[in-house]
């Protein structure tokens, strides 16, 4: 299977995790739409959200929860998570995975992911 998060997680192309645990890394994006731009991702290759189980609960969970103590540790006062679904929803990385966002100077960060 050729997928670049796949590849991330296996240590096959070298990225920095900010986090990583047995079921979830986090590493910042390449491109970033913020000043703070994370991505959490799960080591399971999940295609999206389209393609979730009942049994995926607590991977779910488990994302958010990275996502929310990543953001505790930067210290941000508030942020955006986003789930970009399907190539409708701007999803281009078919490995399913949650953009943390945040660290505007404004109080209102308005940005498109
Ligand atoms: P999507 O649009 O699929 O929700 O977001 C995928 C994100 O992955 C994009 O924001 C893109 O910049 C980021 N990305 C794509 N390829 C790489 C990569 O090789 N390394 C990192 N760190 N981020 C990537
Ligand atoms: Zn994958």
């Amino acid at each position: 299977m050729d997928c670049i998060f796949c590849k991330i997680i296996n240590k096959e192309m070298p990225t920095d995790f900010i986090y990583e645990d047995e079921s979830v890394v986090a590493f910042g994006d390449i491109r970033p739409s913020a000043p703070i731009h994370y991505l959490v991702v799960p080591r399971e290759h999940i295609q999206s959200i389209i393609y979730l189980q009942k049994n995926h609960q607590e991977i779910i969970s488990k994302l958010i929860f990275t996502a929310k103590n990543i953001a505790e540790k930067f210290g941000l006062k508030g942020y955006k998570l986003v789930f970009n679904v399907g190539r409708e929803g701007g999803q281009i990385i078919d490995h399913l995975h949650l953009h943390l966002l945040g660290g505007w100077k404004n109080e209102a960060g308005k940005i498109n992911v």
